[in-house]
């Protein structure tokens, strides 16, 4: 099943990453964290879907993407530059393995943000952020998808990593079992994990040694 929807907007949200918002097609329901296959309606790209996740709010009247471009691939998320206002985009199938399950610590990487910045609105909608905590994972400032909204949402409880800058207020290397350690709250609570599979095994082996039980990990490789 395609939905064809149309762009109502597309703007830089970082230098290499689009927000882009179009309509929302009657009967099409979504959960927090949960993501579709994109294709764009144009000649050639129609059978080439890649997934994204909503960041919008499922009782929006609108749905919004905020996905990371590589020009270099010369893929789907290459073409997305290429498109305007107006332009159509066919959405399929629901899918995504992460949901909100309770109070814990989300730690993403780069695009990895996209499921969590979904939950913490919704949460936030309801007045229930309470003591959740983000471990963001970028290279440099630049990087940081929506930076001022999730200091807005999450205050001190958003930890900032920066692998290649140095900066006041935040953490200069990669995401460590020290700082892990630091970070993780107790044994109740849940670890949201997403991001590039590298990071990913990284954290996951981390966590293995912090014996975190498995069954608290919600997670979802991008
Ligand atoms: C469930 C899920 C949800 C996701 N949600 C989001 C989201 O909300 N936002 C977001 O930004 N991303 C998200 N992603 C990741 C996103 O799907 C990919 O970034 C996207 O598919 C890339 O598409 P592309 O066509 O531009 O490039 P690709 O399909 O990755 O690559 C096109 C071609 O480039 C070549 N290539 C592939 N990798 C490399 C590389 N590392 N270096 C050089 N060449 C390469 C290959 O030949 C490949 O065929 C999600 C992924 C999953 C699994």
């Amino acid at each position: 099943m395609k939905y064809p929807v149309k762009i109502r907007s597309i703007e830089q949200v970082t230098h290499n990453v689009l927000g882009i918002q179009v309509d929302k097609p009657e009967g099409l329901v979504y959960s927090p964290g949960q993501a579709t296959e994109v294709f764009i309606d144009k000649d050639g790209w129609r059978e080439e879907g890649r997934p994204f996740t909503f960041t919008s709010l499922p009782d929006e009247g609108h749905l919004e993407f905020t996905i990371k471009t590589y020009p270099e691939r010369k893929g789907v998320t290459a073409q997305l530059l290429e498109l305007q206002p107006g332009d159509g985009l066919l959405l399929n199938d629901i899918f995504g393995e992460i949901a909100y399950k309770g109070e814990g610590v989300f730690i993403a990487g780069g695009a990895g943000i996209t499921p969590f910045l979904a939950i913490l609105r919704q949460l936030k909608k309801e007045g229930r952020v309470g003591a959740n905590r983000l471990v963001f994972a970028n290279k440099g400032k630049k990087d940081i998808i929506h930076e001022a909204e999730l200091r807005g949402l999450l205050g001190a409880q958003f930890i900032n990593v920066l692998s290649e800058e140095q900066l006041p207020g935040y953490e200069q290397g990669v995401i460590s079992e020290t700082l892990l350690k630091r970070l993780l709250p107790g044994a109740e609570t849940y670890i949201y994990l997403c991001g590039p599979p590298p990071m990913m095994d990284a954290v996951e082996q981390q966590l293995n040694r912090l014996h975190v039980d498995p069954a608290r990990i919600v997670k979802e490789g991008f």
